[in-house]
C-alpha cells in the first residue's frame, strides 16, 4: 500500500491490480503494451515494478515462465486482448506442460459485447479459449474482487504441480473505482502459497523396501527435482546410497555432470540393465520412451521390462501413467527425499559389479566421443564448435545456458557439461522451438547473471526480433547461432529444379550478427572453433548484448536431430 494511495479517497482497478501484485512480492512484469493495458504498464513502472517490454507476446510469456521456474514465484506476463492473448497462449500452454508456475494476465473486451458476439474491438471469449491449455483460468469482473482474484491465480500457479494460469481482466474493470481504504483491505497477501506435501509413512516404507532390495538401481533426476530447490538433500541421497544417477536435460548440473556417480555417458546401458529406477521429478513421457520397450530392457516397444519403479512426484495422477509404479511416493520432493534419507539406516551401497560396469561403459563412451570432438574439420561441424563452447563454459559454471534447435539441442545436451543447478534451460517437455530469446531474457532479468543462448539458425528465427529487447535493456546475453543455412541442414535441393529453394533451406551465408549490431550490440561472424571460443569468452566477460554467427558445415546435421524416428517420411521424397 502506498502513501499516495492512502491519501486518495478513491482507488481504481489499475491501482489495485498493481497493489495486489506488490503485496505478493511480484516485482517484474514481462509484456507487450496496447489496448487496454498500456496505462497499467505505465502505472506498474511508476509504482516501482519492472516492466520488460517485448516485441511478440510469446517471448514475453516464455520469459515469465522461465522466471517462474527459476524463482518458484509465479512469473507474470501481460498481453492485450484477442490476438495478443492468442500469441501468448502457445507459451502459456508450454509453461503448463513443463510445470512452470506463471500467470498470463490479458486485458479483454467488454463482456456484454463478447458474450452476445456483437463484434467488439479484438473480441474473443478469452477465458474459455484459455481453459484447455492452463492449470486454472479466472476472470475478475468487479474491482473489489481483484485481491481475491490475484490470490487465487498465485496459489493455482505455484501450489501442488506448478503450471500456467490465465487471468482475464476486462477493460472496464481497470477504470472501476472504489473506496481506497476498503480497496486496500481487499488486497490478499497469500500465506504459504505452496505448502509442503509430505508423503505418507507407508509409502516411504514401501519405497525404502524396494530401494534396499535393488541389485542394479539407478536414480533419474528430472526438472521437477531441479525446480524443488532442495539441491543439498538430493545430493546427500545420491551420495549416501551410492546409486548411479542420470539427469534429464534441465536437471543437468543439479549434481555436477563430472560427479563420480554420474551415469550420463552410459545412459542407454544404465536404463536397459538396471533392475530398479528411482524417478525424482521426471515423468515417464516420450523423453523417457514411456518407461518401456528396448530403452528399458524390454524386447518390443510395448514391452514392460523386468524392472521396479519408485516415483517421487507431487501429482498422484502421474503414477501408473505409462507403466505400473511399484512404489509411488506422492509428495513434494523436499519432504520425500528427506523422508527417504531419514529411513536409509545402514543402506548397502550397490555392488561394485554394477557401479563398476557403469563407470567402465561411461569412460569408454567418453573416450570414443573425445575422438569425434577433437577432430578439426573445415568447415566446422557441430562437434568441433561444441568442443570450443564446452571448454569456455567450463570456466564459467555460473552462466545460464539456453538451448534450442534440433541437432544444436541434441549435441549440446550431451557435449556441454553443467556444474550448477537450474543453469540449463531448453526446449523441455514439448521439444518446442521458440523459447530462446524469451528464456534468455527471463533468466538474465531474474538473476542479473550472464546468459548464453545457443540456437539453431531455424530455432532462433522464432524469437529473433527480441535481440532489440536484449539491447534495449542492455542484458548480459550472448546469442550463439549455429548457422548451417537451413532447418536440420542447408544442402537440400528442390527436386523440380524450380527457382524456390527446398523447404528446409534458408538464405545461404546469412549474417545474423548484423541483427545485433543494428540495435547497438556486438555482432561477430566466426568460422573456426578458436574464433568461436574467443568471441564467446569475450561476450560473456563483457556483459554486453552479443551475437555470434557461427558458420557450420551446411551438410552437418541430421533430419529432426535425434528424434528422426518420430518424423514420418515418404518413400517418394527419398527418390
Ligand atoms: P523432465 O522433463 O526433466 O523429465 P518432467 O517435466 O517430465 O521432467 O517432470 C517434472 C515432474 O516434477 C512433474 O511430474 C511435476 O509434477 C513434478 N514436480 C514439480 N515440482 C515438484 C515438487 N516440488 N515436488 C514434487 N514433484 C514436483
Amino acid at each position: 500500500m502506498t502513501t499516495e494511495t492512502q491519501e486518495r479517497e478513491l482507488t481504481d482497478g489499475f491501482h489495485l491490480i498493481i497493489d495486489a501484485m506488490k503485496a505478493n512480492d511480484i516485482d517484474t512484469i514481462y509484456g507487450l503494451v496496447g489496448i487496454p493495458i498500456t496505462d497499467l504498464a505505465r502505472l506498474a513502472q511508476a509504482e516501482g515494478m519492472r516492466w520488460i517490454g517485448f516485441r511478440h507476446e510469446a517471448n514475453a510469456v516464455n520469459a515469465a515462465a522461465i522466471a517462474g521456474y527459476l524463482t518458484k514465484k509465479p512469473g507474470i506476463a501481460m498481453t492485450v486482448s484477442a490476438p495478443g492473448f492468442l500469441n501468448g497462449l502457445v507459451a502459456l500452454a508450454n509453461a503448463t506442460v513443463n510445470c512452470f508456475p506463471m500467470i498470463m494476465i490479458s486485458g479483454s473486451s467488454e463482456r456484454e459485447i463478447v458474450d452476445l458476439q456483437q463484434g467488439d474491438y479484438e473480441e474473443l471469449d478469452q477465458l474459455n479459449a484459455a481453459k484447455p491449455y492452463v492449470k486454472a483460468a479466472y476472470r475478475i469482473n468487479h474491482v473489489e474482487d481483484i485481491g481475491i482474484g490475484m490470490a487465487r491465480a498465485i496459489r493455482a500457479a505455484v501450489s501442488g504441480r506448478p503450471g500456467g494460469v490465465y487471468l482475464d481482466l476486462p477493460a472496464k474493470l481497470m477504470g472501476q473505482a472504489m473506496d481506497a481504504i476498503k480497496g486496500q483491505k481487499s488486497i490478499v497477501r497469500v500465506v504459504d502459497a505452496a505448502p509442503d506435501q509430505p508423503p505418507s509413512p507407508e509409502s516411504v516404507k514401501r519405497a525404502l523396501e524396494v530401494l534396499k532390495s535393488a541389485k542394479r538401481p539407478v536414480i533419474m533426476l528430472g526438472k521437477g527435482a531441479a525446480y524443488a530447490q532442495v539441491d543439498a538433500e538430493i545430493r546427500e541421497l545420491v551420495e549416501k546410497t551410492g546409486i548411479p544417477y542420470l539427469s534429464m536435460s534441465m536437471a543437468k548440473g543439479l549434481l555436477p555432470d563430472n560427479h563420480p556417480q554420474s551415469a550420463q555417458a552410459a545412459r542407454s546401458y544404465a536404463l536397459a540393465k538396471s533392475d530398479t529406477v528411482l524417478l525424482i521429478g521426471a515423468r515417464l513421457n516420450w523423453l523417457l520412451s514411456h518407461g518401456k520397450g528396448p530403452t528399458w530392457g524390454g524386447t518390443d516397444h510395448k514391452d514392460w521390462a523386468e524392472k521396479k519403479f519408485i516415483q517421487i512426484d507431487i501429482s498422484a495422477q502421474e503414477m501408473d501413467s505409462n507403466v505400473p509404479i511399484d512404489a509411488p511416493l506422492v509428495g513434494d520432493i523436499g519432504s520425500c527425499v528427506k523422508a527417504l534419507l531419514a529411513g536409509l539406516g545402514d543402506f548397502q551401497k550397490p555392488a561394485a559389479e554394477w557401479t563398476g560396469a557403469i563407470v567402465e561403459k561411461r569412460e569408454a563412451n567418453i573416450a570414443k566421443m573425445a575422438k569425434t570432438l577433437d577432430a578439426n574439420p573445415s568447415p566446422m561441424n557441430f562437434h568441433s564448435a561444441l568442443r570450443a563452447m564446452r571448454d569456455v563454459l567450463k570456466t564459467r559454471p555460473d552462466v545460464y545456458l539456453v538451448n534450442e534447435g534440433a541437432n544444436t539441442l541434441d549435441y549440446a545436451r550431451s557435449i556441454i557439461d553443467m556444474y550448477q543447478p537450474r543453469k540449463r534451460l531448453d526446449s523441455g517437455t514439448w521439444g518446442v522451438m521458440g523459447i530462446g530469446m524469451g528464456y534468455a531474457i527471463g533468466a538474465a532479468v531474474t538473476s542479473g547473471l550472464p546468459v548464453v543462448a545457443l540456437e539453431g539458425d531455424s530455432a532462433f528465427g522464432f524469437s529473433g526480433m527480441e535481440v532489440e529487447t536484449i539491447c534495449r535493456y542492455n542484458l548480459p546475453v550472448t546469442v550463439v547461432i549455429f548457422n548451417n543455412n537451413g532447418v536440420y541442414r542447408g544442402c537440400d535441393v528442390n527436386p523440380t529444379g524450380g527457382a524456390d529453394v527446398a523447404p528446409t533451406v534458408f538464405v545461404k551465408g546469412s549474417r545474423y550478427d548484423m541483427l545485433m549490431t543494428a540495435f547497438g550490440g556486438v555482432g561477430v561472424t566466426v568460422t573456426t572453433p578458436d574464433e568461436l571460443a574467443k568471441a564467446l569468452a569475450e561476450g560473456i566477460a563483457s556483459g554486453k548484448p552479443t551475437l555470434i554467427n557461427a558458420v557450420i558445415d551446411e551438410k552437418a546435421g541430421t533430419e529432426s536431430g535425434r528424434i528422426s524416428h518420430l518424423n514420418p517420411t515418404s518413400a517418394a521424397t527419398k527418390k
